[in-house]
């Protein structure tokens, strides 16, 4: 790459972890991205969506030196368990995998994004913290003009050689491009409430109970505060606390949709992330899935070859897609047919090795296309 690729000016919109990453990755090969974001600042400690770190994604931010910090950070999520009730249906360890990392670590967002912040600072570059974008059309992809908006009502118009929309669920810049957000909504709610307890539990496992019909799944959030998250609207009544409650941190709800963008890009305007796929929280891929998109789309800018991002993409995305799907719909399912086959299949099938082997491997985000510019094993 020669040095006029570097001067190449490239906007991001959106500073999640999406967002944070392709700034990052673009800053350690020599570019000087702008990133920009309409929040204060990054994600609430106690307010956190994701908080899964698969091992691909811990292989991916090694370059940037971002892993050791978010492992020292992160609770290693040993095992993992499915319930029926007191029994337990299978135990999966996640430690069984070969490679450097264990399949999956817990942190949450926040401190996820504190941590990709502070490694850009090092190279001299914050998000814009209270600016917004605000495409109202993209009208040539090829040269994107876009308009960012400060608290203090100031606008600037900007036209960036490349336009990176990273910018969540709801991104302007998807919509500035005209493209559609194309899937389906499941029926059902999903609730969560976050508990802190008066001295550190167990983290070191995840759990799904089968309520049947419904689930009530546990997560580590940190040493001493619980997630837990159903699809049972009195799911608080089921849980059987380890300690005693300090406070409730966080109580949300929300409707799970599978979409994705198709292609995810146009021109020079490049789509990551939850502005180019959003689907369910099972198998904690979404936040993994667009730091993947992230790293590969600053790969491919450093190599002149940005626009191939697309079609290496949409692969990853469907597979993603198609796996978290299928595993939600495990989980929810209500016909008692169904239940009673996956109660008595679902522990045959999880005891046999290649099927664990399969789901550990999805689990640590190794079903993706391997990234060709990480020379070590993983
Ligand atoms: C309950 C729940 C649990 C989850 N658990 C996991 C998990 O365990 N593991 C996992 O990998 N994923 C998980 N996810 C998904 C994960 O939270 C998202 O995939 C992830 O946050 C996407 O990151 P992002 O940077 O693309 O978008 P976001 O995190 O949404 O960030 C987008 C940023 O863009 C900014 N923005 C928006 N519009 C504009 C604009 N016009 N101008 C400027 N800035 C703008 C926003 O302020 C925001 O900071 C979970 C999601 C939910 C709901």
């Amino acid at each position: 790459m020669g040095d006029g690729a570097k001067a190449k000016s490239i906007l991001i919109a959106g500073a999640g972890p999406v967002g944070l990453t392709a700034a990052l990755e673009l800053a350690r090969r020599g570019f000087v991205p702008r990133i920009v974001d309409d929040g204060q600042g990054p994600a609430p400690l106690e307010e956190s969506r994701a908080l899964g770190i698969n091992a691909r994604t811990l292989t991916l931010l090694s370059a940037a030196g971002v892993t050791d910090h978010i492992v020292a950070a992160a609770q290693p999520i040993a095992h993992f368990r499915l319930r029926s009730g007191a029994k337990v249906l299978a135990n999966v360890d996640t430690r069984r995998l070969p490679g450097r990392f264990c399949a999956i670590h817990g942190l949450a967002q926040g401190a996820t994004e504190r941590l990709l912040i502070e490694a850009l600072a090092d190279y001299g570059i914050s998000p814009e913290w209270q600016t917004a974008v605000e495409p109202e059309t993209i009208a040539d992809p090829l040269k994107p003009e876009v308009t960012l908006r400060r608290l203090d009502r100031t606008t600037e118009t900007v036209r960036p050689d490349i336009l990176v929309g990273a910018d969540g669920a709801h991104s302007a810049v998807r919509k500035a491009l005209g493209a559609g957000f194309p899937g389906e909504a499941l029926e059902a709610y999903f609730y969560l409430a976050d508990f802190r307890y008066v001295k550190p539990v167990d983290a070191h496992f995840a759990e799904i109970t089968l309520c049947d019909p419904g689930m009530l799944g546990r997560l580590p959030v940190s040493a001493d505060v619980l997630r837990y998250i159903s699809t049972l609207e009195d799911f608080e009544s089921r849980i059987v606390h380890p300690e005693a409650i300090v406070e409730k941190t966080w109580v949300s709800q929300f409707r799970i949709h599978f979409r994705h963008v198709e292609p995810m890009a146009k021109g020079n305007v490049f789509l990551a992330g939850d502005a180019a796929h959003i689907h369910s929280p099972a198998g904690a891929r979404g936040m993994n899935l667009g730091i993947e998109d992230a790293c590969w789309l600053a790969w491919l800018i450093a190599e002149g070859r940005e626009q191939e991002y697309s079609a290496l993409r949409i692969p990853a995305v469907k597979q993603v897609l198609k796996q978290t799907y299928g595993l939600t719909r495990l989980v929810t399912m209500r016909n008692p047919l169904a239940i009673a086959a996956r109660n008595l299949f679902a522990p045959l099938l999880l005891r046999f090795g290649p099927v664990r082997r399969q789901l550990l491997h999805s689990i640590s985000g190794y079903d993706t296309p391997r990234p060709p510019w990480i020379d070590w094993a993983e």
